[in-house]
């Protein structure tokens, strides 16, 4: 079972908060956090199609793509990932992301940006399948039926004592599955990596009822953007809790969480669980864009 450790922190014992997180990404050292519960039955179904391939899309720096290359491998599957960004056709293998990907035996599809835009098309997968030949085909960041039902398992009878449940937010599916499982005294709260209103929907699509609400003021401009100000956090969090946090989803929302409840959000006696979703293969991607921005650097 996935262990709920305790953020024990001096600002959170004055605001009478009590905070755990849920270490979802110590599952597994590749296949990180809700990737993990995203692709579980995906690969059963797969399998029990008669499936010997899986293809799915992801950019550069995607926590999906290095799961699929490594869930695939490990269920004896080929994986093709079809990748963002031509340009990445030459010298991808400095790509922290795509050399590990490429480590557990992914094959990459390199294409245009907007050809990449056109993916949901019969065009562009009757394209693939011509080139790669029958596959199973997973969404980008994984998110289908399956996946939902993989995140329904997150929370488990012991987690009922928590007043909030918070959650990063990329494509919703693991929020959708969250909130799905939630009880009915249980308020669950979004923090969304990108910009846009798309997430409600998106969310509602895979979820019916609830108690939730997505908190838009954390997303730092956007997927993968990040400032001096999240990387000191970041490290300073790991300093002082043990925690390792990613700068695109993990990092954000705990910002978050610590901001909302200086700001008097959440009351005394209540008791919040953060669920860590994992990611932190892409600690070393982001390592590069920094380097680049002259920013410091998250701690490894
Ligand atoms: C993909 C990802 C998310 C977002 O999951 P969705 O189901 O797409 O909302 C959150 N955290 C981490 C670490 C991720 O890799």
């Amino acid at each position: 079972m996935v262990p709920n450790q305790k953020v024990d922190l001096p600002f959170l014992k004055d605001s009478g908060v009590t905070l755990y997180m849920k270490r979802e990404d110590t599952i597994h050292p590749y296949i990180s956090g809700n990737k993990y519960r995203k692709l579980k039955y995906s690969l059963i179904e797969a399998k029990q199609q008669g499936h010997d391939t899986l293809l799915t899309f992801g950019g550069a720096f995607s926590n999906h793509i290095a799961a699929t290359a490594y869930a695939g491998k490990e269920a004896g599957l080929k994986t093709i990932g079809v990748i963002r960004g031509e340009e990445l056709e030459e010298g991808w293998q400095a790509n922290p992301t795509l050399q590990l990907a490429s480590e557990h035996g992914m094959q990459f599809h390199f294409v245009s940006r907007s050809d990449y835009r056109t993916k949901g098309t019969d065009l562009f997968l009757d394209k693939l399948k011509m080139t790669f030949g029958k596959f199973y085909l997973l969404p980008e960041g994984g998110t289908n039926d399956l996946a939902i039902k993989g995140c329904e398992e997150i929370l488990t009878e012991e987690d009922n004592k928590f007043d909030f449940v918070c959650c990063a937010a990329g494509t919703g599916g693991t929020i959708a599955g969250i909130i799905n499982s939630a009880q009915p005294h249980q308020k669950v709260l979004g923090f969304p990596a990108l910009k846009g209103d798309f997430l409600q929907d998106e969310i509602r699509k895979w979820s019916d009822g609830g108690d939730w609400d997505l908190i838009q003021d954390y997303h730092f401009g956007g997927y993968a953007k990040i400032n001096r100000e999240l990387v000191d956090f970041i490290n300073n969090f790991k300093k002082k809790t043990g925690i390792p946090l990613d700068p695109v989803y993990t990092g954000k929302m705990l910002f978050g969480i610590f901001d909302l409840t200086k700001k008097g959000f959440f009351k005394p006696g209540n008791q919040i669980l953060a669920i860590h979703t994992g990611g932190l293969q892409g600690i070393k991607g982001m390592n590069q864009v920094l380097k680049q921005k002259n920013l410091p650097l998250l701690d490894l």
